[in-house]
């Protein structure tokens, strides 16, 4: 039997009662972080995996917070289906309109927290492995499901995956996120920082005294929409659009904001979103020249990237990508391309193990 006839009868074998079941089950689980962390949904998946002839292994990355790999087959050249565990807060509970963890079904859509970021997306994964595994045995190359914790967060998880060499001899990763089964090739990256401005505290009455931070901080700011002004003239990407350079945090005042009083502190937080080939040892030097050119007699500064996300992009002639290809037009589905405006786990599959996303 042909590839193509084998890949339509694994199609046809997913259990759709028991996707809609699983992803409620899913749901069920509270794992966002701080919180329940990821544990109860490891705690319920990996002997429910075991049980459909998977062997796993549980990576503990953090106390409470374990990533979840689970094998079908072995054997160098395979894939990786990734879908992480946590979800984002619920938030007020009171603004939902069925409650966050009974994913309910109504319409033919489950509501809850996760469902679509991303406890459908991980069931799919499941299920779609499942039915493979029906219809081929074990498969000769590996079939790992990479189910990490903390994606919403710093995305320990999925580093931890990386630097303990699960992701090695791997020909590509799929990342089951709700993208609107777009083949999404290339993802923003980003920077995070923290700048704090450093001065001297004096009354109010007498600013002579003291050095004010906040005048040097929002001339900084305000330099960043200039920045962003440069880089979006530099870069705008047919599928991920233009940079963005966002403060997202403007913290000063002294104790609990006294009016009368000059603070000695300003911190400033900023959100940097890049595109492909942008380089960020040059932006971030840019970034320091701003920052030097903000600030007046008496006031210091210091600038920390304490995360950062390179853009990715997957090349269109890869057997990952081309088997995707296929697989839509197997199933009579539209081939659209997308671009990711943040980053996910697949960011690091890319940039640390090199694996096409
Ligand atoms: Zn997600």
């Amino acid at each position: 039997m042909d590839i193509y006839s084998l890949a339509l009868q694994a199609a046809q074998a997913i259990d759709a009662d028991e996707l809609v079941r699983l992803t409620q089950e899913l749901v069920r689980r509270p794992s966002y972080f701080p919180g329940p962390g990821e544990e109860p949904v490891v705690d319920f998946l990996e002997p429910y995996l075991r049980a459909q002839g998977f062997s796993t292994t549980v990576q503990a990355v953090a106390p409470g917070r374990p990533n979840l790999i689970a094998d079908l087959g072995q054997g160098p050249g395979g894939l990786i289906l990734e879908g992480h565990t946590d979800v984002v807060t619920h938030g007020n509970l009171n603004q939902w309109t069925f409650p966050p963890y009974e994913a309910r079904i109504l319409d033919g859509r489950i509501y809850g927290r996760g469902a679509c970021d991303m406890k459908g997306g991980l069931a799919a994964a499941i299920c779609a492995a499942v039915a493979v595994r029906k219809v081929l045995g074990e498969p000769k190359k590996t079939l790992r499901l990479c189910i990490p914790c903390d994606e919403e967060g710093l995305m320990t998880g999925i580093k931890a995956f990386v630097r303990a060499g699960y992701a090695e001899g791997f020909a590509g990763a799929i990342i089951c996120e709700p993208e609107e089964n777009q083949v999404c090739l290339w993802q923003k990256g980003a920077l995070r920082i923290w700048v704090q401005f450093q001065g001297k505290m004096t009354h109010g009455a007498m600013p002579y005294a003291g050095a004010n931070p906040i005048p040097s901080a929002s001339r900084f700011v305000v330099a960043l929409g200039e920045l962003q002004k440069a880089l979006q003239a530099e870069s705008q990407h047919e599928y991920l659009g233009l940079p963005w350079v966002t403060p997202t945090v403007f913290a000063a005042g002294a104790g609990e904001g006294q009016f009368n009083v000059i603070p000695d502190q300003v911190r400033v937080g900023i959100d940097i979103r890049t595109n492909p080939g942008q380089d960020h040892r040059a932006l971030e030097a840019r970034l320091r020249q701003a920052l030097e050119e903000s600030l007046e007699a008496g006031v210091g500064a210091t600038l920390e990237v304490f995360e950062e996300r390179p853009a990715t992009e997957t090349s269109r002639d890869t057997a990952l990508v081309r088997a995707v290809e296929q697989g839509l037009q197997l199933l009579q589905m539209p081939l659209c391309y997308g671009g990711v405006p943040g980053a996910t786990d697949g960011t690091f599959l890319w940039a640390w193990a090199g694996l096409p996303t």
